[in-house]
């Protein structure tokens, strides 16, 4: 007879052998999740990730998105470069830094996308074999699944008031990947829902650079600087660029000051170590990468997905405040404004924006 407990266990033990550090499975059913989620799209907090609204009810109901799914195994890995020693005072460090440029770490490295969906799909093709007929979807952050929530109720930790998901063990440096099954397995899945350990803090609310997180548990993502410098296509607000500082892909603060963090754990796949040229380079090397040299530095990495326009207007606002810190020398200042020249007929109308806002945050910061 089919023992569902031990084929579990073997679940959990291969999954670790692929390189996740936790592997939970949950029902299908997160239909309590929906209330709020349909308010946070009526809030228009979505801001223009039209695929947040565009796929209805199928992110809080799965099996309108995979039909017959019953259950879901939710993994998550960790990201952390293995090269990564004492990252929390560097990222601090290099946010000082105003001629720095600042890429999210999970960016760092191989994009996160492949290495999960390959090794989620490992995971899928040996629950098949033991489990047949099986029917099966791999996600990674790919299509409309409520992964938070997935991973919350299947004992991966709790959801943090910065929204990420969080644990005790890991803190919130980790990926989630999720595998949409055909067979119910969460009865037999020995994982509760982790009970909140946020308690009274709002540190991750209070050094939030753009107030982005409006309230405990809710983010306005047209505020949020990773929503910004990676999804929102367009202009950004001026009122918000300054608070930007040299984030120029993604932001990590709400992480970084999060206590649990203390508890993040390396990776065990090189995939995610840090490339040199991804970390803390000058705004100015970043500046002076042409279209190629930015094809081929982000090649397998995230970042080659915002496009060089998306670059060049994320960097023009990085270097404009940087132009804005009296501290910075004279000559720095003077090399930002000759590089920034040099890109004035630059044939993109977002980007020309953006270089002349840029420019005039030196005239902004004279006596
Ligand atoms: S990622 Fe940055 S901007 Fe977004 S909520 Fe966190 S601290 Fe705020
Ligand atoms: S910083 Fe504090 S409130 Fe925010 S997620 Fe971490 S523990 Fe929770």
């Amino acid at each position: 007879m089919f023992n569902q407990t031990a084929f579990i266990e073997k679940i959990r033990t291969v999954g670790f052998s692929l390189g996740f550090s936790q592997i939970g499975i949950t029902s299908a059913d997160i239909s309590h999740a929906e209330p709020a989620f349909l308010a946070w799209l009526d809030k228009g907090f979505h801001g223009e990730m039209q695929y947040m609204s565009q796929h209805g009810t199928k992110r809080t109901r799965p099996a309108e998105l995979v039909p017959g799914t019953v259950s879901i195994v939710s993994a998550s890995m960790n990201y952390l470069p293995s090269n990564g020693e004492s990252w929390i005072s560097k990222e601090w460090q290099a946010l000082e830094r105003a001629d720095q440029g600042v890429i999210s770490v999970y960016a760092r490295g191989r994009d996160y996308h492949k290495v999960l969906r390959q090794r989620l799909q490992k995971l899928a093709t040996f629950m098949a074999q033991e489990l047949d007929p099986l029917g099966y979807r791999v996600f990674t952050d790919s299509a409309p699944v409520m992964e938070v929530e997935l991973a919350k109720q299947a004992g991966l930790g709790w959801r943090g008031k910065n929204t990420l998901l969080l644990n005790r063990e890991g803190g919130s440096m980790f990926f989630l990947g999720e595998i949409y099954l055909s067979v119910d397995l969460s009865a037999h899945a020995p994982t509760l829902p982790t009970e909140s350990h946020c308690g009274s803090c709002t540190a991750c609310v209070d050094v939030c650079p753009t107030q982005a997180i409006v309230e405990p548990y809710l983010l306005d993502a047209r505020r949020c600087i990773s929503y910004l410098t990676i999804e929102h296509p367009g202009s950004i607000d001026v009122a918000l660029r300054p608070l930007m500082g040299n984030r120029i892909y993604g932001c990590d603060d709400c992480q970084l000051i999060c206590p649990w963090n203390k508890f993040a754990k390396l990776t065990t796949l090189s995939d995610f170590d840090a490339k040199a040229h991804l970390t803390h380079q000058s705004l100015l090397s970043y500046w002076s990468w042409s279209e190629e040299e930015f094809l081929n530095h982000t090649q397998g990495s995230p970042i080659r997905r915002i496009g060089y326009e998306r670059w060049l207007r994320n960097l023009c606002i990085a270097l404009g405040n940087a132009l804005r810190q009296s501290h910075l020398s004279a000559n720095i200042h003077q090399d930002i404004r000759a590089a920034l020249s040099e890109r004035l007929t630059y044939p993109s109308a977002l980007v020309q924006e953006h270089l002349n806002w840029a420019l005039q945050q030196h005239t902004s910061s004279l006596p």
